[in-house]
């Protein structure tokens, strides 16, 4: 059975767990083998080589761990996945034995980087997934399913791990589920999984957002998890331990995946869709306030008035001109606005007083 078959016929979720980053082979052993114990658990991954922001963090062990990664897979008897971003790390990867393959964000955004992981891997028959790249550009993620389906591969998965963004209040990577669920109505035979601890970049998160992938029927989830988190080499902040892992995965409520044609599907359906935009709507507004607060700061230094009534006055009417393209009343254009200035006025009252 392929990795795809395995995914879509095994009970929801199919989950993959491991370490963000293969540290020493004890650290490595003990995730694997405490990892294993749980029944959720399909597959084990960990990082062999690290695309990190910046360059004086952890890099990853290289080469010798993947031999440190196949073993301890045999020993549990599970499968093991890292990422690979070049053509030697899939040569050495393959050589390893390694069973799944991972394309990371920061690769995923680069043709030439695919390209040359596809060439690599021709004439091969790996398991690949591929996570979206860090922009939310639905057709590059596409087209990089494109280039290893030419280069002869077909047991292909979808990692959606979230999208970049600079200083979001709450996630490290916003979700924008509606890229993934457009994935799935391009690509229907592909399966897809959710990788909340990009997504997060905080633990406490983790439920909420693994409930939400079940919610829009996603097939799996990887999580990355860790013996000892607070003291991981990469990704501290985001690791569960393996018994926290079995509480988020015992407590994940999974709804039928049944799609009926009848109005209360159709109607669950519409709802998810308006829930994910006025999720977007408050992830939106919590951005701007932080920006009205850097304004207020701003004003403080340099002593000036919070309100600058003419400039809010031009913001209002330029809203107001363009009721009609919007398709919204002046009236609800009006309340909304003067609603956001209220809100913006209190945030920056907030910098003020500090
Ligand atoms: C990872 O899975 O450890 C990783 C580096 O993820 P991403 O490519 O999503 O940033
Ligand atoms: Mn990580």
């Amino acid at each position: 059975m392929n990795l795809q078959e395995k995914i879509t016929t095994s009970n929801r979720p199919y989950v993959i767990a491991g370490p963000c980053s293969a540290e020493t082979e004890e650290q490595l052993f003990n995730a694997c083998e405490q990892l294993a114990k749980n029944s959720h658990v399909a597959a084990l991954r960990a990082g062999i080589w690290k695309p990190r922001t910046r360059p004086d963090s952890f890099e990853g062990v290289g080469e010798i761990g993947l031999k440190w990664l196949v073993d301890a897979g045999k020993k549990v008897g599970l499968p093991v996945a890292t990422e690979v971003a070049t053509r030697e790390h899939v040569e050495k990867a393959l050589n390893a034995g390694v069973d799944i393959l991972w394309i990371g964000a920061r690769t995923t955004v680069n043709p030439f980087a695919v390209q040359e992981i596809a060439d690599a891997l021709h004439g091969t028959s790996i398991p690949v997934m591929i996570k979206n790249p860090v922009n939310p550009d639905l057709e590059l993620w596409i087209g990089a399913f494109e280039r290893l389906e030419k280069a002869g591969l077909k047991d292909l998965v979808a990692i959606h791990r979230g999208f970049s963004v600079y200083k979001h209040p709450k996630y490290r990577n916003v979700p924008n589920w509606e890229i993934p669920i457009a994935l799935k109505e391009r690509l229907p035979q592909l399966p897809i999984i959710c990788d909340p601890s990009h997504i997060t970049g905080k633990r406490a998160l983790i439920q909420e957002v693994s409930q939400k992938a079940m919610d829009l029927n996603f097939d799996g989830l990887i999580i990355e998890s860790h013996c000892d988190p607070d003291n991981a080499w990469s990704d501290a902040a985001q690791q569960l331990t393996p018994e926290q892992l079995t509480s988020v995965l015992q407590q994940l409520v999974l709804r039928s995946r049944e799609i009926g044609v009848d109005a209360a599907d159709y109607l669950f359906d519409m709802r998810e869709k308006i829930a994910i935009l006025d999720d977007r709507l408050f992830d939106l507004l919590s951005a701007r306030m932080l920006l009205s607060e850097e304004v207020g700061q701003f004003k403080r230094e340099k002593n000036i008035t919070i309100l600058q009534q003419d400039h809010w006055a031009k913001m209002i009417l330029n809203r107001l001109n363009k009721s009609e393209e919007y398709g919204l009343t002046e009236k609800f254009i009006r309340q909304l606005m003067d609603a956001i200035h209220q809100e913006s006025i209190r945030h920056q009252v907030k910098m003020m007083n500090k």
